[in-house]
């Protein structure tokens, strides 16, 4: 029996999952170098399947084009179309094959001209719905995936684009939809492993997705990750390469800390807390497909591809008493709710937090002090207004009757979280990240501890944000590791 399952296991087909983001596709340099290291994995997996993001930018180009629209500015959007048209035709005329470049080239134009007339409606209506923005910002995916897979083509590998409107089924949360999972699945086993047994490398557009009606939905900014590990999850991948434009996760973000270092291990719920308290080097979702299946993740440099990168399982490399790394998210508001009227009475929490919710609302973080008198909660600030409304609608009898004394909001915060599974049961943790940031004099708004015991988090002014996050990371990261 064991020997049978050894056999197996021998005649399983390996397959590896690659996803490369927008600077690894920004330009023909860089696609050269992802296929590249497409043609030399294929020598050695036995099926390969790849997830491109669009060019680094276009995804922005095309919501501002739609930006345009709205204030009206046909001048702005045309002249962003030209400049969308010549990128990728210059991308065509240095990687695709000869005898394909024409054709690409009107592809390229069919798209473009689904843009224009997008645009075009959208300034005779003056607005744009979720389901428009979708429409919209799934095009750059669509153009890029032709490009990417005929410049493997011209590397010598067989190779096919994939529109995952066909392929990732989610809700009609449009823009940052739901993927239904047994749906997904079904699909993508249905229309990859026929692609993949006839020796092709299907290159599929990353961040977008569709209906059950086939209508164009997006996974949120940043998606493509995303997108990666479910494919991954449904094909059972041996690995999944997330390929960066740095050498992998970071103990900070390196923009904001020049000397942050590379992380070589990392487990599962380290990297997910990294990744939802801001760590941008993946969307926060991307962990969580690959999860049940125990698949690694690699992320990796495009450029350099040598460097092992960083290696996500469930094992984690953390020691006790020792910090992973230090995230920020920025842009967001908090809310502060007083009262000594709010002392033991039931249900002002459940109150507070359901007028959050009916805006739809995403709580980032909540402190409630233990003399039970104040909660604050995070969330983003282009969302204040909505929330701030609600809560006086929600909460005016307490607010009349002075049980609340005021519900204040500070705009512009920034939390700050640091992550890592070495500061479970090690008591004095936190005190080191408070005193990290009160040698610089900075202030905490607000504190709080993640339930895993794997974070803590403070909120801070956005003009103190960087200080803080360097501070904590030379004290806490580079000096206490
Ligand atoms: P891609 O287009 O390849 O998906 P992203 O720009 O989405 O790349 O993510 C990579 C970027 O994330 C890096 O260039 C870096 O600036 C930023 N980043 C933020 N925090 C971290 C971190 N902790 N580790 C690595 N990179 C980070
Ligand atoms: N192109 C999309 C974005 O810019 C998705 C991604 O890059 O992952 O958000
Ligand atoms: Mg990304």
């Amino acid at each position: 029996m064991a020997g049978k399952k050894v056999q197996d296991a021998q005649e399983a087909k390996r397959l590896l999952l690659v996803k490369f983001g927008g600077t690894s596709m920004g330009s023909p340099t860089a696609q050269q170098q992802a296929a590249k290291i497409i043609s030399d994995q294929a020598q050695l997996w036995d099926n390969v399947v790849v997830v491109i993001s669009a060019m680094s930018g276009v995804t922005n180009s095309l919501i501002a084009c739609a930006d345009a629209a709205l204030q009206r500015r046909e001048d702005q959007y045309s002249t962003i179309i030209t400049e969308l048209q010549t990128r990728h035709f210059e991308a065509i005329h240095a990687l695709a094959p000869r005898e394909m470049q024409a054709d690409l080239c009107a592809e390229i134009d069919s798209q473009l001209a689904t843009l224009k007339a997008f645009c075009d409606s959208i300034q005779v209506m003056g607005e744009v719905t979720a389901r428009g923005m979708d429409a919209i910002s799934c095009l750059g995916e669509r153009m890029n995936a032709r490009i990417f897979s005929a410049c493997l083509q011209q590397a010598g590998l067989r190779s096919q684009p994939v529109d995952a409107t066909e392929l990732i089924v989610t809700d009609d949360n449009f823009q940052n939809a739901r993927p239904l999972l047994d749906e997904t699945c079904q699909k993508v086993n249905n229309l990859l492993p026929p692609l993949l047994e006839d020796g092709i490398v299907p290159v599929v557009t990353g961040f977008i997705a569709g209906t059950p009606q086939g209508i164009p939905t997006t996974l949120g900014r940043g998606g493509s990750d995303y997108s990666a590990s479910l494919l991954a999850e449904c094909l059972d991948a041996s690995e999944v390469w997330n390929c960066t434009d740095v050498d992998g996760v970071m103990t900070a973000d390196p923009s904001i800390v020049p000397d942050a270092r590379v992380i070589p291990q990392l487990a599962y719920d380290e990297m997910s807390e990294m990744a939802y308290f801001g760590a941008k080097v993946l969307h926060p979702k991307t962990i969580q497909p690959i999860v049940a299946k125990n698949i690694p993740m690699r992320v990796m440099n495009t450029f350099n591809p040598q460097h092992p990168g960083t290696r996500i399982t469930k094992h984690s490399s953390a020691l006790r008493g020792k910090l992973t790394c230090v995230t920020g998210i920025k842009n967001l508001s908090l809310f502060t709710i007083e009262g000594r009227g709010m002392l033991g009475v039931p249900g002002i929490a459940a109150r507070t937090f359901g007028a959050v919710a009916t805006q739809g609302a995403s709580v980032l973080m909540i402190s409630q002090s233990s003399s039970e008198q104040s909660i604050a909660f995070v969330v983003p600030s282009d969302m204040e207004r909505k929330v701030q409304a609600s809560l006086q609608h929600d909460l005016s009898v307490e607010l009349e009757r002075a049980d609340i004394n005021g519900i204040q909001i500070q705009s512009d915060v920034v939390i700050i979280t640091v992550i890592g599974s070495g500061m479970r049961k090690t008591p004095g943790i936190s005190a080191r990240v408070f005193n990290a940031v009160a040698k610089e004099k900075i202030n905490v708004i607000a504190i709080a501890q993640g339930s895993s015991e794997y974070s803590i988090s403070l909120v801070v002014t956005s003009q103190d944000a960087k200080l803080a996050i360097q501070e904590i990371h030379r004290e806490v990261i580079i000096n206490g590791n």
